[in-house]
């Protein structure tokens, strides 16, 4: 648990977890049990001595997402800049969210932001897409946007790094690492209105990406209606929701800052793999 500049372990807090054996579940059961394990964290923090932020390595805050979902091209300015650069289209056509739909991240690519990334393709652009990412609470199945709030766990910054180059995105988007999720779940509470948040990437202090989600093609519920009429969502799958105008490269030994309003910063440094 984050608490200011501080964390808390609450280990304890999962005690109530269900054991399973094989097959195992193809959901992220800390959090399916989010509810009932936030009802005690208070009591399984009161021992644990405060740990400063900067002491610990952060992984991501979702172990074991079934998917990892995004979005491409869901902001229009980043669209018009996709189409008006080979250098990122490589002559693939790039069409809004509507046609393109959305495609699957690897879940091995999942990493957290103290964890860097580490660059497989050195002789190839990799770009970084700063992006807000939620996680799904609870089964969705064809659920409509009016109620599609209802259904989001949390919120996180997320990172899409993206190779550029004619392959589909899934394979350009899931090296390991290329997934970037954090610095930690702001629960959904915390967060009443998801459209209306203000993102900023900046790459060794120079300011690269700055938008506000108000920008979405699609928002976060619509994005929940849409994936969940194709398939059922479950607790822990993760949707990157897109990345605003702005994106560009980056090399070993550069330092990303990524920040969205009422979430907070992580800084992710990048390496050669
Ligand atoms: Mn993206």
């Amino acid at each position: 648990m984050v608490d200011g500049d501080t964390v808390r372990d609450a280990t304890k807090a999962l005690d109530i977890l269900p054991s399973y054996r094989h097959p195992l579940p193809g959901f992220d059961v800390l959090v399916a049990n989010l509810e009932a394990i936030r009802g005690r964290i208070d009591a399984a923090t009161r021992e644990s001595p405060p740990i400063a932020l900067t002491d610990v390595t952060l992984l991501s805050p979702i172990a074991n997402p079934g998917k990892l979902i995004a979005a491409p091209v869901n902001y229009q300015r980043h669209l018009e800049e996709a189409r008006g650069s080979a250098e990122l289209h490589h002559g693939n056509q790039v069409a809004a969210i509507r046609r393109a739909g959305l495609f699957l991240k690897a879940t091995s690519s999942l990493t957290g932001a103290g964890q860097g990334i580490a660059l497989r393709t050195l002789d190839r652009r990799s770009d970084h897409e700063v992006e807000l990412a939620f996680v799904i609470g609870q089964r969705a199945d064809r659920v409509a946007r009016s109620d599609a709030l209802d259904y989001v766990a949390g919120y996180c910054i997320g990172l899409d790094i993206t190779i550029r180059g004619p392959e589909e995105r899934s394979l350009r988007k899931s090296p390991d690492g290329y997934s970037v999720l954090g610095p930690w779940l702001v629960t959904a509470d915390e967060i009443p209105n998801p459209g209306a948040l203000d993102l900023r990437l900046s790459v060794n202090g120079q300011v690269r990406q700055q938008s506000n989600t108000s920008d979405l093609i699609l928002g976060v519920g619509e994005l929940i209606e849409y994936a969940s009429s194709f398939y059922t969502l479950y607790p822990g799958d993760v949707v990157f929701t897109g990345t605003p105008e702005g994106v560009g490269p980056i090399q070993p030994g550069d330092t990303i800052t990524a920040c969205i309003e009422k979430i907070g910063t992580m800084q992710v440094n990048v390496r050669a793999a």
